[in-house]
């Protein structure tokens, strides 16, 4: 079942998750509502605080477009995308490589705004799967940049936080306008 996501000013969405400490029924159960929650809404990733729940979980899929990524490895070994989605991970850990590039971004909690973020291009992620294993993933493009989207979320930022000045003004004008919409 899709489950209702919460909007921009929900304090839900602000707030630095807890870990999951022990993998339960319920738990894979809710990361299947979430898989469900995202692919509802069209969206390429979903944090559990969007659906008011501020653990560290969340999920990803770009699979629709197999080229929006150059190299995928997971473990240190070549790896297919559509073998790895959905991702649904747990308690991630980042490493950001130097090299960055502007790309726009949307969130399923801000419906209908877009705007250029900028972040780091490749990253390697250390993420605990619902099965308890661990697994360590490199790549780069649209990938990349949805586990951060993501990742953020779990952290209690969102991506309007990473823009410059005069983008973070645009934000509020706008989302203030989309507010009274949604
Ligand atoms: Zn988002």
């Amino acid at each position: 079942m899709a489950l209702p996501i919460v909007l921009y000013g929900d304090p839900v969405l602000r707030v630095k998750c807890r870990r999951v400490e022990k993998i339960t029924k319920e738990l894979d159960e809710l990361a299947d509502e979430m898989i469900e929650t995202m692919i509802d809404a069209q969206g390429v990733g979903l944090a559990a605080p969007q659906i008011g729940v501020p653990i560290q979980m969340a999920v990803v899929d770009v699979a629709h477009d197999p080229e929006c990524i150059t190299y995928l490895r997971i473990d240190g070994e070549d790896a297919d995308l559509e073998d790895c989605m959905p991702l649904v991970f747990v308690n991630p850990e980042l490493t950001l490589h130097k090299e960055k590039e502007p790309c726009e971004e949307g969130c399923l909690s801000i419906p209908d705004f877009r705007a250029e973020v900028t972040r780091p291009i490749e990253i390697t992620a250390r993420l605990e799967m619902l099965d308890g294993s661990f697994i360590t993933v490199e790549t780069d493009g649209l990938l990349a940049r949805a586990i951060q989207h993501e990742v953020d979320h779990l952290n209690g930022i969102l991506f309007v936080d990473r823009l410059g000045t005069t983008g973070k003004m645009r934000a509020k004008r706008e989302i203030k306008k989309l507010a009274k919409t949604w």
